[in-house]
């Protein structure tokens, strides 16, 4: 299908911003990529066009029933001038779960990543090389089809759009307080919460507004019916250092199988760590602080890599871990993660593929 790719060059290149005022999802580069969906055709006509707005009828079904499937995942350049991705084949793979759950058609994962490679060629200007930047790339697909029934869309869109990001960390990994949400919650099992689907994020904004109010920077979400079980921290999945082992909840369903949680527990196994995936409850960790087992938190997504977590106030019982600040194992693994993202440490899992392409 790939075959037919055909690419547009803009005309106009926009001016590229300092690589100090970026920030996280505020430019975008001068290309994107389009690809259509039609019943009965499959997907066809990809092409890589200026950055352009879409337009879309207002009955198009993304708007009323949330059809829509998104992914998050980077390109680095490294200091010798390659362009690396990490693990894209993870967010192709989990992107066509989310497909299945939402009733949209299955996407074919080496085309994606060769559409991807494409954009990456086009646009490799706009990845940024100061320490802690880089691209950010976001794949998705909208349900298009002008028609108001309840039933799966016959016709989509499958876009990819690229933002150059900023450091995450301005003075250095610094740990965040969390408010544990008791009243909302982000999904149940059997619902969406394990695919990346927009409506996840449109739930969760309230608590996290609450929780923003209440000076907290995230909210750690408990599970949708006991309220007990803990499933992730805002949206990144989260992980426990208790006595030397560390632990994160256990895929149930409502959980989403994070990119960076996975390669963390290869990275900890590789380091001969002990790593459980569990049920964990709110009350076994605040029982594991009073007997001085807590020993670090840390959150883990594409976007922070990992964010430790300082303190943690359930029902006003305020916790600090690690006296509020970084933990040893929360630096070593983001150092490590960020090391073998951008090129300058070995990568002994195999994780980085090379992106860019060349063009006859
Ligand atoms: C994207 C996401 C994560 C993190 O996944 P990564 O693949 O590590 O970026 C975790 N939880 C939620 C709800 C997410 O949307």
């Amino acid at each position: 299908m790939l075959q037919s790719l055909t690419i547009e060059l803009t005309k106009t290149k926009k001016q590229q911003p300092p690589a100090d005022q970026l920030g996280f999802g505020n430019y975008y580069t001068d290309h994107m990529f389009i690809m259509d969906y039609e019943e009965g055709k499959g997907w066809h006509s990809p092409r890589i066009v200026p950055y352009q707005p879409i337009v879309l009828d207002p009955a198009a079904k993304v708007f009323h029933y949330g059809q829509t499937i998104f992914e998050g995942l980077k390109a680095y350049k490294t200091d010798d001038g390659r362009v690396l991705l990490f693990r894209p084949q993870k967010n192709f793979e989990r992107m066509n779960r989310s497909n299945e759950r939402l009733s949209v058609p299955e996407l074919p994962v080496d085309d994606a990543i060769e559409a991807l490679k494409q954009l990456l060629t086009v646009d490799q200007d706009w990845i940024p090389s100061a320490p802690g930047t880089s691209l950010y790339i976001r794949p998705f697909i909208i349900a298009t089809q002008p028609q108001l029934g309840v039933a799966p869309s016959t016709h989509y869109y499958f876009m990819i759009i690229m933002s150059p990001v900023g450091a995450y960390y301005k003075e250095g990994v610094n740990p965040v307080k969390i408010f544990v949400e008791s009243d909302y919650v982000r999904s149940v099992k059997g619902g969406v919460g394990e695919a990346k689907t927009a409506g996840n994020y449109a739930a969760g904004l309230k608590a996290q507004e609450v929780a923003k109010e209440k000076g907290y920077s995230q909210v750690l979400w408990l599970d949708g019916v006991h309220r007990k079980y803990i499933e992730e921290v805002g949206s990144m999945n989260v992980f426990f250092k208790i006595a030397g082992t560390v632990y994160t909840p256990a895929l149930n369903g409502s959980i989403l199988a994070g990119v960076t949680r996975g390669s963390i527990i290869e990275l900890l196994k590789h380091w001969n760590i002990p790593v459980v995936e569990r049920p964990i409850t709110i009350e076994e960790l605040y029982e594991a602080d009073r007997n001085g087992q807590l020993e670090e938190a840390f959150g883990t997504g594409t976007a922070a890599v990992i964010s430790p977590i300082g303190e943690l106030n359930w029902k006003d019982d305020v916790l600090l871990i690690n006296g509020g600040n970084t933990g040893e194992l929360s630096k070593k693994l983001y150092d490590t993660l960020t090391g073998i993202q951008v090129g300058k440490l070995p990568d002994p899992l195999g994780w980085m593929v090379e992106a860019t392409v060349v063009r006859a």
